[in-house]
């Protein structure tokens, strides 16, 4: 097996040919060369068509025709005109002075109308593949539309469940965040970017979004520069490394400067240091955002801070057709980083080939309904969320579920046609939703019953009214399934909690539900792992299955009913309250190092909180120092033996690699998928190191009995990190490595770099 990142790092996308970059190239210059000022600042807008009045139409075509316009996002949200694509290209193509098709941008952030798993959820497949195929089937659902740009990937990394957006992350990890949105990116671009089914892809947000403060959306961050380059830069290399279109600005501000106005991300790093030669949009309303932030005295200003921190296109507001003409007669912009903008944009159009291919790509209603929501499309969706479900906890191997049982479905998630897709779903119609109650009952057919009683009408529900009957449905089954969680609001932009609890009067009805002495399996949907106190010991089984998207209610049933082995990974620590967060695998060793909980967590949280002797570690009192669940966990129906590690050498040259490798056993009675996991330890080093960092994974699937031998790669260059002036380094020493099935298991082995 070979290291992922590794590849990543090293294919430098070559989309194209050397002639084909000049022929843009000069293309680019010949277009610059004939624009004026204003047609130029023209390419700089991106306006939001969904904000939009009916009266504000003649305006903004007029705009179009003068070239004052040079993209829209959210053109299928209006009031006004739902997907007005082609009219609004045919003036831009026709009309305006020099035919620039415009670039239509939208969220589409896991899925189109084909809604796959959150992101967050994706990211627990452990599979590149997977998701590079989701993002195929968005784009190419999308572009039939006319969209050739995506807002996505995020690749943010969170600590912090608290924060809404978690749900649209990849995880807490840099290697796997790389990995995967490298994937994403190459889903939506293809390795063509003028494939009139492609996407920009776009990478957000430049920088530390994912670390605001306390989990509250859009505040500041405060990150040092090595932890920025060592922990939240490499995923936007990795992507820009892979042939990334755009990168969006951060609303929050980084180390007291506003991402949005920051020179040293957007020109020292990115383009000074990375090279790149895409585009970098502000986010939403960023350039104003900067006055409210006390950064910009006023909207010129803002417009000055921007464009000279190379932002080059600004989303939604108007700040640089108002100003940026002023501001190059007064000095303070120039008409040759004018034109670097407008090359930049120009650049990516080119590259899309939107002057060959300007016009949605389904020509026809018919031809539209051949491509959106096909079967392939759904049936791909279903296998992805397949992937995505992580078995927490199984006691007496209560799942699978066996087809002659009577099951009581409880919960208010078990039907939730609109919940289950999760956040950002603009074409996402819940109409076309599958759910978890016809699914069972189609999976069982005449051979079991399914007892239906939700119990609670919504995830936030504080009414006991249904409990009487949900507790009549459990008294009559042989198992209870619980189908709980989060309605989709609750995470996503803007829906941070505080409370990362179970909502509403659900643990009081799983309470209530336990108290029958009933089997209880439970299916969490949520936008992050839940603080889930007593309710674990309630349970008997417990799958976290995110927001699973369109295919939740069949993907769900084929794997409760055992036709798949659930595979999913933990791609974050599961904490066990809020008052942990953050926490996270990767953190430094302490002076004090924390002793291990002398408990089996998963046994006794909730019901022994300050069972912890007082003493002189790091642990917290009641909470212990570990997660409820670490980074990388996840059980299935079968069980895995590691044994016999080994390492190539028990040494290694700076300029060399060994290799890492141990056998696997599936010891259990079923096929089922393990992720096998590649974990170091710098053990001293010039700054304090993380105590593991993830260096590679393997899936693997093995039938009862069955053993593979797996054997990693790690090259000496991936041990190196940021040092105190910043400069990346192999610093000699001793280190661990583990082949481990989680960050707090596995064979431990040593080597020594020299
Ligand atoms: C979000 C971005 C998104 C943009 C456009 C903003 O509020 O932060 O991630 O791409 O809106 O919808």
């Amino acid at each position: 097996a070979t290291l992922p990142l590794q590849a990543a790092n090293e294919s430098v996308a070559t989309t194209q040919s050397h002639s084909q970059q000049n022929a843009i190239e000069s293309r680019i210059q010949s277009l610059l060369a004939q624009m004026s000022v204003q047609e130029k600042i023209g390419q700089l807008a991106l306006r939001d068509w969904g904000t939009f009045k009916a009266e504000d139409m003649k305006d903004i075509k007029q705009a179009i025709r003068e070239g004052r316009v040079g993209g829209f996002l959210n053109v299928n949200f209006s009031s006004v005109d739902n997907n007005a694509f082609e009219e609004l290209q045919r003036l831009a193509v026709e009309e305006s002075p020099r035919g620039i098709p415009l670039l239509f941008g939208q969220d589409v952030i896991h899925g189109y109308e084909t809604i796959f798993p959150i992101p967050l959820g994706q990211a627990a497949s452990w599979n590149p593949e997977l998701i590079r195929n989701g993002a195929r089937i968005a784009a190419q659902e999308a572009s039939a539309d006319g969209i050739r740009w995506t807002f996505a990937p995020m690749i943010d990394i969170s600590r912090d469940p608290r924060w809404g957006r978690i749900a649209e992350t990849l995880g807490e990890d840099p290697l796997l965040t790389s990995i995967l949105g490298v994937a994403m990116v190459e889903g939506f671009q293809t390795d063509n970017l003028s494939d009139p089914t492609s996407l920009a892809a776009c990478g957000k947000h430049f920088a530390g979004y994912g670390a605001a403060e306390g989990g509250r959306d859009y505040n500041s961050a405060y990150i040092p520069e090595r932890l920025l380059r060592d922990i939240y830069l490499p995923p936007f290399k990795a992507g820009i490394d892979a042939g990334m279109q755009s990168i969006m600005s951060t609303y929050s501000s980084l180390n007291d400067v506003p991402g949005t106005g920051s020179p040293f991300l957007f020109k020292q790093i990115l383009r000074d240091e990375w090279g790149f030669d895409g585009f970098v949009v502000s986010d939403w309303n960023a350039v104003m955002e900067m006055i409210p932030h006390g950064y910009a005295r006023d909207a010129k200003h803002a417009a000055a801070l921007a464009a000279n921190a190379g932002i080059d296109m600004e989303m939604h507001t108007d700040t640089y057709e108002q100003f940026l003409a002023r501001l190059m007669d007064e000095g303070e912009f120039t008409e040759a980083q004018l034109d670097t903008a407008v090359a930049n944009i120009l650049r990516v159009k080119l590259r899309l080939g939107l002057w060959e291919n300007p016009y949605p790509r389904a020509k026809t209603p018919a031809e539209r309904e051949q491509i959106i929501r096909n079967d392939q499309f759904l049936n791909a969706a279903k296998e992805a969320a397949k992937e995505t479900f992580v078995l927490l906890k199984n006691d007496k191997q209560l799942l699978p579920l066996k087809k002659g049982q009577t099951v009581a479905l409880i919960g208010p998630l078990a039907d939730a046609p609109h919940e289950q897709m999760g956040t950002w779903v603009y074409n996402g119609n819940k109409e076309h939703s599958r759910t978890l109650l016809p699914a069972l009952r189609a999976m069982v057919g005449d051979k079991g019953k399914i007892l239906y009683a939700a119990g609670l009408e919504y995830s936030r529900d504080t009414s006991t009214r249904g409990f009487k009957a949900a507790i009549k449905a459990a008294k009559k089954a042989d198992v209870v399934l619980f189908v709980g969680g989060e309605e989709a609001i609750l995470s996503g932009e803007g829906h941070s909690r505080g409370d990362i609890r179970l909502p509403g009067a659900q643990a009081q009805l799983l309470a209530e539900l336990a108290k029958t002495g009933k089997p209880l399996a439970m299916v969490l949907m949520a936008g992050r792992p839940l603080q889930l106190d007593q309710t674990l010991e309630q349970a008997d089984a417990v799958m976290m299955a995110w927001h699973p998207g369109t295919m939740a209610g069949p993907a769900l049933a084929e794997v409760l009913y055992g036709e798949t082995s659930p595979s999913g990974r933990l791609p974050l620590s599961w904490p066990v309250g809020a008052g942990q967060i953050p926490i996270y695998y990767n953190h430094l060793p302490t002076g004090r190092p924390a002793t291990d909980d002398n408990y089996t967590r998963i046994e006794k949280i909730g019901r022994e909180v300050f069972q912890h002797q007082p003493g002189n570690s790091s642990n917290l009192l009641d909470y212990g120092h570990k997660p409820l669940f670490p980074f990388g966990y996840g059980l299935t129906y079968s069980e895995f033996h590691y044994s016999e590690l080994e390492l190539s050498d028990s040494t290694l040259d700076a300029d060399g690699q060994l290799h890492v490798s141990a056998t696997i056993t599936n010891t259990g009675k079923r096929t089922a998928t393990e992720t096998v996991q590649l974990y170091v330890r710098d053990l001293v080093g010039s700054v304090s190191r993380p105590v593991r960092e993830l260096k590679g994974f393997e899936r693997i699937t093995l039938a009862p009995g069955e053993s593979r031998r797996v054997s990693f790669t790690l090259k000496a260059n991936q041990l190196a990190f940021h040092n105190a002036q910043m400069q990346q380094v192999i610093e000699p020493g001793e280190f661990h490595v583990w082949i481990a099935p989680d960050a707090e298991s596995g064979l431990q082995g040593s080597f020594t770099l020299q």
